[in-house]
C-alpha cells in the first residue's frame, strides 16, 4: 500500500502560524511531524505535540478544544500521553485523518485560528523526551558503500562478505540506552587490544565515532508467527526520525567476533524528537532498483510497490561543532552529506525480513538504517570511513583537527526532503555531546 500525494502536501498551502511560511523551515504546514514535549522547567506532564514553524502545537490542548469527529477525534484523544505509543498503535488510516484535521486546523484562514492559537508554545521553551516507548532496537547494515568500506578496513581481503547482498543484516540492539537529542553522552569505557600488545587492557575509548543512520518506528505490529509480506510492510511504519549509532571503535575492534557487536553500541544512541510520517514523506519516494549486475532479491523481499517507490529521497548531514567552535560563536562545520536514497535495502525490506521468520514487531519498536554512505568517499556517514581508519585527520576550519571525537565535541545529525513542485520538509536535528569518561 503506498501513499499517494493528497491536499495536505500542496506547495502553495500557507499557515496562520508565520513561521511555518519562511523559506528553509523545517516544519511548514506540509510537513506536520510528531514529538512528545512539555513547557520546560515547569515540571508539566509530557505530551504529544506537532512541529509548526518555530512552534509545537499541543495536541492535549487541542483535543481539549474538540476540533475534530470520528477518526480524527479517537486520534486526537490518543495524543494527551506522555509517548506517540497510543497514537501509534492505531494505524494509517487514523494517523491520516489526524493529519488531514491538523492541517485544516493551521492553514491560512482557518476559523478558529485565534483559539488555536491558545495551543501553541515556543519550541525554544520546550523541552523533549523519546517520542516512543521503545521496547526493542534493531540495527540494520542497509548501505552496501558503508558495509564495502568499513570492510576494506577490517578485512582488505574480503571487504563484503558473501551474503550481504541476499541478507539484510540486523543485530540486537539495546532500547534501555536510546536518548532524545540534546541529551550528554558519556565516553564509554571497555576492553581494548593495543596495537602489537598481547593482552587487552580496560581503557576510556579512544576512537569514539558517530553513525549517520535514519530511524524507523513501528506504528502498528504483527502476531507472533506471522510473517508481514513485503506488499504490507509499510502500513506497519509510523515514521521515520534520525538516528546517531554512537560507535567505540576500538572496544568494536577487539569484541565483535563472532558474534557481532556488543559494548561499542550499547552506551548510548541518539534520535531526534521529531517522527516525520511516511505521509508526510508521500511526495519524496523513489523508484527503488538493484544494479542489473547484482542478485535480485528473493520474492519475499521484492515487490511492484517497492519497485515503483521503496527508496525515499532524504538528504543526510553530519556536523561537528567542537567547544572552542562553540566558545567562538561559529557554526557547527558539516563533515558529510548523503543520500538515504543511495541505500541498498529499504525499509518496507527491513520490515519483510524482520519478521519473514514470524518475529513480532511492536508498537514502538525502533529499527536503525545502519550508517548511511553514498557512493563517493566524502558522503561517508562516519569518521571510521572519513578519515580511513583513523589515519587521515580531518581538518576543520577552526585550525583544530580530527580523527574521532572528542571530550566537548557535539555531534548533530541533519536530514530534509525537497524536490521541484513540493515543499522542503525537515527533521529538525539529532545531537548530543560528549563528555569525558568517567
Ligand atoms: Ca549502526
Amino acid at each position: 500500500m503506498s501513499i499517494a500525494p493528497d491536499p495536505t502536501h500542496d506547495p502553495r498551502l500557507r499557515s496562520w502560524v508565520a513561521s511555518a511560511n519562511v523559506p528553509g523551515c523545517d516544519f511548514p504546514i506540509q510537513n506536520l511531524p510528531f514529538g512528545v514535549f512539555r513547557r520546560a522547567g515547569g515540571g508539566e506532564s509530557f505530551r504529544c505535540g506537532i512541529a509548526i514553524g518555530d512552534c509545537v502545537l499541543d495536541l492535549g490542548a487541542l483535543d481539549m478544544l474538540g476540533p475534530f469527529e470520528g477518526l480524527g477525534a479517537e486520534a486526537l484523544a490518543a495524543c494527551a500521553e506522555p509517548s506517540l505509543n497510543r497514537l501509534m498503535a492505531l494505524g494509517r488510516q487514523s494517523w491520516a485523518a489526524l493529519r488531514r484535521g491538523v492541517s485544516a486546523c493551521l492553514r491560512e484562514g482557518a476559523p478558529r485560528a485565534a483559539e488555536l492559537g491558545t495551543a501553541l508554545i515556543r519550541r525554544s521553551e520546550a523541552e523533549f523526551t523519546l517520542p516512543a516507548r521503545i521496547g526493542n532496537y534493531t540495527d540494520f547494515y542497509a548501505s552496501i558503500h558503508h558495509a564495502t568500506a568499513v570492510g576494506r578496513l577490517f578485512r582488505p581481503d574480503q571487504p563484503l562478505l558473501p551474503n550481504y547482498k541476499w541478507v539484510p543484516i540486523a543485530y540486537h540492539g539495546r532500547a534501555s540506552s536510546i536518548v532524545v537529542s540534546g541529551q550528554e553522552v558519556r565516553r564509554p569505557r571497555g576492553q581494548i587490544l593495543p596495537r602489537g600488545a598481547e593482552r587487552p587492557q580496560l581503557a576510556p575509548s579512544a576512537r569514539l565515532d558517530f553513525e549517520l543512520e535514519v530511524g524507523v518506528l513501528i506504528g502498528t505490529g504483527n502476531s507472533l508467527g506471522c510473517p508481514v509480506p513485503i506488499a504490507e510492510a509499510e502500513k506497519h511504519v509510523f515514521g521515520l526520525c534520525l538516528l546517531n549509532d554512537w560507535s567505540a571503535r576500538d572496544l568494536q575492534a577487539w569484541e565483535y567476533q563472532p558474534l557481532g557487536p556488543f559494548l561499542a553500541k550499547s552506551f548510548a544512541t541518539t534520535i531526534s524528537p521529531w517522527v516525520v510520517t511516511l505521509e508526510a514523506l508521500a511526495p519524496y519516494r523513489l523508484p527503488w532498483s538493484r544494479p542489473p549486475e547484482d542478485p535480485q532479491p528473493l520474492p519475499y523481499l521484492d515487490g511492484a510497490q517497492l519497485r515503483a517507490g521503496g527508496a525515499i529521497d532524504l538528504h543526510l548531514e553530519v556536523a561537528l561543532e567542537t567547544q572552542a567552535m562553540r566558545a567562538a560563536r561559529a557554526a557547527p562545520q558539516p563533515l558529510a552529506r548523503t543520500n538515504f536514497r543511495h541505500s541498498y535495502w529499504s525499509v518496507a525490506q527491513m520490515v519483510a525480513h524482520h519478521t519473514v521468520n514470524g518475529c513480532n514487531l511492536e508498537t514502538g519498536d525502533l529499527l536503525g538504517s545502519g550508517t548511511q554512505s553514498g557512493p563517493e568517499p566524502e558522503e561517508a556517514g562516519s569518521l571510521l570511513e572519513l578519515t580511513q581508519g583513523g589515519q587521515r585527520a580531518i581538518r576543520l576550519a577552526s585550525g583544530e583537527a580530527r580523527t574521532f571525537v572528542e571530550d566537548g565535541d557535539r555531534v548533530i545529525l541533519r536530514g530534509w526532503c525537497e524536490r521541484p513542485g513540493c515543499a522542503r520538509i525537515g527533521f529538525g536535528e539529532a545531537s548530543g555531546t560528549v563528555l569525558a569518561s568517567i
